[in-house]
C-alpha cells in the first residue's frame, strides 16, 4: 500500500514485521490474518487458561500505566473494526460503566466478512463464493450481539455500519469519492450488503467519516474508545483515524459535547502485545499505522490501565466464548487478552486535533498520487 512508508533503518523486530504486513497487504490476501499474527506473544500456558496474563507488569510498567477509574454513570462510544474487537479491546470497561449506570454503544464498522482462510475453513473444501463471505459477516453480526448481551445485560447497544473488512485504509485513500467506491474483493459489495446496515451508504471515505460523525453526535459521548492510531492492522488504525477526523471536525464546529469527551485508544495488533511489556518502549517509536508519521505526538500519549475483577475478567472469557467464528481459527490469540487489566492509550485535546491533521495530509498526499 503507497500510503506505507518505507521504514527506516534500525528499528529492529517491529518495523521487519511492518515490511512483511505491507508487502501481504500489496499481495491483496489474507490481511486479517496475517494481521492477527503479527503480535509475537508467548504461547498459553494451557487451553482456558488466561495464559499468565493476569501476572501483573512489572513495577516500572505500572507506573507508566496511570489507573483509569469509571467514578459514575459515564456515556461511552466504542468503535470496533471487526466484530471481536470491542471485547478485545474493552469488555472490562464496558461491564463497569453498564454496572455504574452508564451507557454504552459499540459501533462495528465492518462485519469482519473478508476472513478468507476462516471462511474457506467453514467450507470443508468447497469452493467459496460472495454468498459464503456475506453469510460469515451475518454470523459475526449475531456473534457480536451475544457478546454483548453477555458484557452488558442486554443494556449495550450498538450499530452494524457494514464496511468492507479490510479496505478501510482504501477508504481513507483511493476510494475516498462516493464516484470511486471500493469493491470488496470477497463479497464483490461496493455497499453493505448486510439488511441490518444503515442505509444509502457507499463504500467510500466520505460515506464512513459521514457515518461516523453522524454516530458522535447522535450518542453524545463522554468517553470515545477507539482502536489506536499505531495498531499495525490497516483496518484497526484507518478507522481510528476516521473517529479522530470526525472528532475534530465536530469539535472545530463547537459541538460542546465532542468539546469535553475524552478520547482513549486501544490496542490488538502490535508485536509483543500483550504478552510481553516491551511493547510500550516501542510503541513509543510508532506512528500512524506502522509509519513514523505523528510518532511524536503519540509518543507523549498516556497509558492508562483499568483493572479489572476476577468477575469481569470472567465475564469476558464467556463473551469472547460467543466468538466462535474466531474461536475455531486463533483461540490462542484470543486467550491473551483475557488479562485482569485493560490498557488504553489517553489522548488529549491537542493531540486529536494534531493526529486527524495528519492523518488527513498523510491521507490527502495519497490521494493526489
Ligand atoms: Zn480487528
Amino acid at each position: 500500500m503507497a500510503f506505507f512508508m518505507v521504514p527506516p533503518r534500525g528499528r529492529g523486530l517491529i518495523l521487519a514485521v511492518a515490511v512483511c504486513f505491507v508487502a501481504t497487504k500489496a499481495d491483496g490476501a489474507e490481511r486479517h490474518a496475517i494481521a492477527r499474527q503479527v503480535p509475537i506473544p508467548p504461547p498459553p500456558k494451557a487451553a482456558g487458561s488466561t495464559s499468565g496474563l493476569d501476572a501483573p507488569p512489572s513495577p516500572a510498567a505500572r507506573q507508566r500505566q496511570g489507573r483509569l477509574r469509571v467514578a459514575g454513570p459515564v456515556r461511552v462510544l466504542v468503535v470496533a473494526p471487526h466484530p471481536d474487537d470491542e471485547t478485545i479491546g474493552a469488555a472490562g470497561l464496558m461491564q463497569r460503566v453498564v454496572e455504574l449506570g452508564g451507557r454504552v454503544h459499540v459501533v462495528f464498522v465492518t462485519n469482519g466478512d473478508g476472513f478468507r482462510s476462516a471462511v474457506t475453513k467453514d467450507a470443508r473444501g468447497r469452493s467459496v463464493s460472495q454468498d459464503d463471505y456475506v453469510a460469515y459477516g451475518e454470523r459475526r453480526h449475531r456473534e457480536a450481539l451475544r457478546a454483548l448481551a453477555v458484557l452488558g445485560r442486554g443494556q449495550i447497544t450498538s450499530a452494524f455500519l457494514g464496511f468492507p473488512d479490510d479496505g478501510i485504509d482504501d477508504l481513507w485513500g483511493e476510494n475516498w469519492l462516493d464516484s470511486r467506491p471500493y469493491r470488496s474483493p470477497f463479497t464483490n459489495a461496493i455497499r453493505p450488503p448486510y439488511r441490518h446496515s444503515p442505509s444509502g451508504i457507499d463504500y467510500s471515505g466520505m460515506d464512513l467519516r459521514a457515518q461516523m460523525r453522524q454516530s458522535l453526535i447522535e450518542f453524545a459521548p463522554d468517553w470515545i474508545v477507539i482502536p489506536d492510531p499505531r495498531d499495525f492492522h490497516p483496518d484497526h488504525c484507518a478507522a481510528g483515524g476516521f473517529v479522530l477526523d470526525a472528532v475534530a471536525e465536530l469539535r472545530a464546529g463547537g459541538h460542546a459535547n465532542l468539546a469535553r469527551a475524552q478520547v482513549l485508544t486501544y490496542v490488538v495488533h502490535y508485536p509483543e502485545y500483550p504478552g510481553n511489556h516491551a511493547w510500550q518502549e516501542s510503541i513509543a517509536t510508532s506512528g500512524i499505522c506502522a509509519t513514523t508519521v505523528a510518532n511524536e505526538r503519540l509518543a507523549q500519549a498516556a497509558w492508562t490501565a483499568l483493572e479489572l475483577t476476577s468477575e469481569e475478567v470472567s465475564t469476558k472469557r464467556q463473551a469472547l466464548t460467543r466468538y466462535q467464528s474466531q474461536l475455531r481459527v486463533m483461540d490462542r490469540f484470543l486467550a491473551l487478552f483475557v488479562t485482569a487489566r485493560e490498557v488504553f492509550g489517553r489522548l488529549d485535546g491537542s493531540q486529536i486535533t494534531a493526529l486527524s491533521q495528519e492523518y488527513s495530509t498523510r491521507w490527502r498526499e495519497h490521494r493526489r498520487n
